[in-house]
């Protein structure tokens, strides 16, 4: 083995890598993230990760990590030529309208999500055809036609805090995509579904499946366990839980307490990373493979390093200049 793989090799071990490889497979992720991470200097790239990716892309090729908000955050403000995207397409759109003059890309064509896929910009001028006059927030795992439809963008991280501020001037609001975030949120503001709040028929294929009755099941094997669940879970989930919140704030959570075990119901890359961070506690399985996260993988990102053309992410301009207002219009509500 080359010196180069053998560094590479004892930085990923350093890292934690090794406890979820066999040696000989963390010899050939070492041999991935070195040359990945070579081209991709070479080509002024920075490769943003999102938290549901697997820990060798977070950690063996990860600049920026984080959840939607906090990526959107990033790309905004990186000066790097160019950005490989290893989460969702609508991320990657995302990046491309708040960085119109860089190259974005997607390591796989396969990367959609079933909100995003759940809701086409006709449908979004149906529903302000019907509601005359009410803002249009929209959650981020949309598309850029969508995105371009709204007047504010809003992710797990902040849905709630921009709420409350356009309650404070709007009577009513209409919510898309997630009907299970908006049935969550409506909860937790007291407002009413139908009435305060319009809201869409779109799911999270993962989040929609856990069941609720497991918890109770979880907690009486684990005594002492605290519950966190994604605001993309079924109401009748999320009440049998102790926290609700985006993977950034169940982050926060589980970094700021000390409980006796953690039951993370969620995407299941977020439980990988929480080990690795925090290998000191203790985490319970409940977790679902998102399909289109995981269609992202070492040997992807070094396909698109070596034909990048084939996965660019590219988003008209008017379309880009009318999502933005809404992306824009986020930042200045979270602040
Ligand atoms: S976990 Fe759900 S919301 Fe996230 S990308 Fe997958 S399908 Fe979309």
């Amino acid at each position: 083995m080359e010196k180069g793989t053998q560094d590479e090799l004892r930085r990923l071990t350093a890292l934690g890598l090794h406890h979820r490889c066999a040696q000989g497979d963390l010899a050939r992720v070492a041999a991935l993230t070195l040359e990945i991470n070579r081209r991709k200097k070479e080509r002024g790239a920075v490769v943003c990760a999102h938290v549901y990716q697997a820990p060798d892309i977070i950690l063996g090729i990860g600049d920026l990590v984080g959840d939607s908000y906090k990526l959107a955050d990033d790309c905004r403000k990186t000066s790097a030529a160019e950005i490989i995207f290893c989460g969702v397409h609508f991320m990657a759109e995302t990046a491309k309208i708040l960085n119109p003059s860089k190259r974005v890309y997607v390591p796989s064509k396969n990367a959609g999500c079933s909100l995003s896929e759940g809701i086409t910009a006709a449908d979004v001028r149906r529903l302000k055809a019907e509601h005359p006059g009410l803002p249009v927030v929209t959650y981020i795992n949309t598309s850029a036609e969508v995105k371009a439809e709204s007047d504010c963008i809003v992710t797990s991280a902040n849905a709630s805090k921009i709420l409350r501020r356009l309650y404070e001037k709007h009577k009513a609001l209409i919510f898309v995509p997630d009907r299970f975030m908006g049935a969550n949120l409506a909860k937790e503001l007291g407002k009413t579904p139908g009435k305060d709040i319009f809201l869409w028929n779109a799911t999270c294929v993962v989040h929609e499946k856990f069941d609720p009755a497991l918890i109770e099941v979880y907690r009486k094997r684990y005594p002492g366990l605290v519950a966190l669940a994604h605001a993309e879970c079924p109401s009748e989930l999320i009440k049998a839980v102790d926290f609700m919140g985006g993977t950034g704030d169940m982050m926060r959570y589980v970094e700021s307490t000390n409980a006796a075990a953690y039951l993370l119901v969620t995407e299941c890359g977020f439980g990988e990373l929480a080990k690795l961070r925090f290998p000191e506690k203790n985490f319970i399985a409940m977790c679902r493979l998102c399909p289109y996260m995981k269609s992202i993988t070492l040997d992807s990102v070094l396909a698109l390093l070596k034909a990048p053309a084939a996965v660019e992410v590219t988003v008209p301009a008017d379309i880009a200049a009318r999502a933005k207002v809404a992306i824009d219009k986020m930042f200045e509500l979270a602040a």
